[in-house]
């Protein structure tokens, strides 16, 4: 398979096997022009080069929108996270990176902060530390579901929604989702419908968050606390609600399922939840969409104060900041030229990294 060049990436795409341990891993740097790539490692059995390639280049976008002294990269370990000999994979994979100093590795699904303290060890180059070693960890403090609540706040606004009373569904429950679920429900967000790969919940009078927390860490399965109704999970995508967050996996919002819809509002949770074709007939059918790079990117926004060693105060604020002008910024440029709000976000960030290839050679270590 080859992943397709344009004018800003990527620039570097390295496939890693140790056949003895086994490890097999997939990293891309997609361009480094405004600083070090800085991305998480997918751990799961089914990422491929095409996902992280398509991850990397949302990295270069967020890194830019959110002012970072970063570019974008991302890998994929070809694993399953509960490998017995886990610890000895990210090892591996970290001595294999370890010249590799354009990128920076922190956590993404199937990832924890052990494995970014393993990391570290080895190579000494890793953001999403434990607190314990200096770290902010991210996912425990909920950056990018603090993010995602701030994002809510400004786009509710902007589509004429109250996020005091919305109705919320979120697809996935685990960092991402879990976060957002607590951030929105404190702003007086209804929390509606909630899943995880093995079901759904959904309660139209609102769900107990503290509830579904304790449920899902008790069980570690959404659907077995008896909170509400129990749904297949890709019926989360069917529920009436107003806010819907996808939190989980790629291109979960397709053709086949975007016509049914009933949200006015999505903020993508997720990297990439949704497929072009997708954010085309949402875009269509009214629903306004606050883009991945925007919306999710208060977990890159700490990860980053971390590596620049602020604190995690520093980190909030400069999350809430970042993430609100950001959000005004890309709906207000996508309503005056009627144009997508992924489409307004893009080319403010591209503008922003090619201006900053202007100033590098061709390797931007
Ligand atoms: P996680 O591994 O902690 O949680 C993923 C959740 O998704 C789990 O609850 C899992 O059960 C659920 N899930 C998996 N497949 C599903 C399916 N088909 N239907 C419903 N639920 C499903 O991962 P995370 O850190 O929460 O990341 C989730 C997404 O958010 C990823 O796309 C990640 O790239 C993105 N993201 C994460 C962060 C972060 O701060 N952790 C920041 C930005 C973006």
């Amino acid at each position: 398979m080859t992943i397709p060049f344009d004018d800003i990436g990527p620039t570097k795409i390295l496939q890693l096997h140790a056949p003895r341990i086994p490890m097999r891993a997939v990293v891309v740097i997609d361009n480094t022009a405004r600083g070090p790539a800085l991305g998480g490692i997918r751990v799961s059995p089914r990422v491929g080069v095409e996902e992280v390639a398509r991850l990397a280049r949302t990295m270069t976008f967020k890194s830019a929108l959110a002012d970072l002294p970063h570019g974008g990269g991302k890998a994929g370990i070809i694993a399953d996270p509960r490998a017995p000999n886990i610890e000895l994979i990210f090892r591996t994979f970290a001595r294999l990176i370890k010249n590799l100093t354009e990128y920076i590795p922190a956590p993404d699904m199937g990832c924890h902060e052990d494995a970014m303290a393993w990391i570290q060890d080895e190579i000494g180059r890793v953001a999403g530390l434990p607190e314990e070693i200096g770290g902010l960890p991210l996912d425990k403090l909920g950056a990018t579901g603090h993010g995602l609540a701030e994002c809510a706040e400004v786009a509710c606004a902007h589509a004429g929604l109250d996020l005091a009373g919305a109705r919320v569904a979120i697809q996935g429950f685990g960092s991402v989702g879990k976060a957002a679920a607590r951030f929105l429900a404190a702003k007086g967000a209804m929390i509606v419908a909630v899943s995880d790969s093995r079901g759904a919940v959904y309660q139209p009078g609102g769900l107990d968050v503290t509830q579904l927390l304790a449920v899902k860490k008790e069980t570690g399965r959404i659907a077995a606390g008896g909170a509400g109704q129990v749904l297949p999970g890709e019926e989360l995508f069917q529920v009436d609600c107003d806010i819907l967050v996808p939190a989980a996996t790629p291109d979960v919002i397709h053709e086949g399922n975007a016509g049914a819809i009933k949200a006015r509002l999505i903020l993508q949770g997720a990297n990439i939840p949704a497929t072009a074709r997708a954010e085309q007939i949402l875009a269509e059918r009214g629903v306004l969409l606050v883009p991945d790079f925007i919306a999710n990117a208060g977990g890159l926004i700490m990860a980053a104060l971390e590596y620049a060693r602020r604190s995690e105060a520093e980190a909030f604020a400069a999350i809430t900041d970042k993430i609100r002008a950001n959000t005004r910024l890309i709906l207000d440029k996508a309503r005056s030229e009627g144009i997508l709000p992924r489409a307004a976000a893009e080319s403010i960030a591209r503008e922003r990294v090619v201006k900053a290839m202007r100033f590098r050679e061709y390797t931007y270590t």
